[in-house]
């Protein structure tokens, strides 16, 4: 029967913000997907449209610890990995970085193992916090990358360096085959209004009357990347048949300084807000760009929504938000049942 020959993936983070996104796009190719998430920082709200979906499950499971059962001993094959499981946001990794930094490891893995037993291909959402605060500009992959293995934000870089190394082991020992993206800053509708980043936290502060945040004198740049395209870009990534073999940057290389993107949010908003100052973080990037010819090359892909249209978009996704959360309780870990 047909139902023999269906495509499965998983989507390890797929209740979160990209890997939402992403699951929505991967049942609209007509797959099946298994959702995976321990609903840390992803949301039951994210999936909520897809309670009907007969192609869909979710399973509430952490990574660190053993998979599921029912994943190693599915009868149905999965045939694609992706690993966007790990908080990203600066203050939700930091919160907890032991279990930042073994999401990263044990959880990259976990899913290595199981990609190897299902036969899968394996695509590892890394990011380009590996490059540290950069001292090349705009980065390569190329670029090795100049990070404190030290400060607050090594759970982050080093987990996904470690989850990086462990990923191209993987492939040297003809275990698999795998993907790695380089995701930079990506921004869109269902980032948490607390996720604590520059464009939900300018947006949610402007559409509710408060003063724009900005940390540092606020010159440092960087490159937002509509949500939308990300997804493209992951999809791509995953589904060439080229035998490129190394990490691939993908985000929008058009740079600005968070003053700027300070200013646009209050030009689109129409919010009267100011601006406050607040101390830099440490080790926060004084700038970043992504070079994404590897990307345009070997994927035929470059973003394509501009910052003011992702922007504009966001901002009604946020006010929609605002007027939900007013009527409906979110719903908290714990009461997300997996399906029997
Ligand atoms: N930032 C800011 N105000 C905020 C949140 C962040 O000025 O309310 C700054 C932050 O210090 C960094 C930049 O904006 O320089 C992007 O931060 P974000 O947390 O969005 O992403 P990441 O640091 O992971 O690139």
């Amino acid at each position: 029967m047909g139902q023999q020959q269906e495509t499965v993936a998983l989507v390890a983070g797929g209740a979160g913000f990209i890997g939402s996104n992403l699951t929505d796009a991967l049942l609209a190719r007509g797959w099946r997907v298994l959702c995976l998430d321990n609903f840390l920082t992803g949301r039951y709200d994210n999936l909520r449209h897809l309670e009907r979906e007969p192609r869909f499950d979710i399973l509430d499971a952490d990574v660190t610890e053993p998979l599921p059962p029912r994943l190693t001993r599915s009868g149905r094959r999965i045939s694609y990995i992706f690993n966007l499981a790990c908080a990203a946001s600066p203050p939700h990794y930091q919160a907890n970085p032991e279990h930042t930094l073994l999401t990263n490891v044990l959880g990259t893995w976990r899913l290595l193992g199981l990609a190897q037993a299902h036969g899968a291909r394996f695509l590892q959402a890394s990011t380009s916090e590996v490059y540290g605060d950069p001292e090349t500009h705009p980065q390569r992959e190329s670029y090795w990358g100049h990070v404190n293995p030290t400060g607050p934000r090594a759970c982050y870089d080093e987990g996904k360096r470690a989850a990086e190394t462990l990923t191209f082991d993987f492939l040297r020992a003809q275990r698999g085959d795998v993907r790695v993206a380089r995701i930079f800053n990506t921004y869109g509708p269902r980032m948490r209004a607390d996720d604590g980043r520059v464009v939900s936290n300018a947006i949610t502060q402007a559409l509710s009357g408060d003063d724009i945040t900005l940390y540092g004198g606020g010159e440092q740049t960087r490159s937002f990347c509509y949500v939308d395209d990300m997804v493209d870009g992951l999809m791509r990534l995953m589904l060439h048949e080229d035998p490129y073999r190394g990490a691939i940057n993908l985000g929008n290389p058009e740079e600005i300084t968070v003053q700027n993107l300070a200013a646009r949010v209050l030009r689109l908003t129409g919010a009267r807000s100011g601006v406050t100052f607040r101390p830099l973080p440490i080790d926060d990037p004084r700038r970043r760009r992504p070079d994404i010819s590897v990307a345009e090359k070997v994927l035929g892909w470059r973003p394509r929504v501009s910052l003011d249209t992702g922007l504009k978009r966001t901002i009604a996704h946020f006010s929609g938000v605002a007027r939900e959360a007013a009527m409906i309780p979110l719903k908290r870990r714990g009461s997300v049942k997996p399906p029997a």
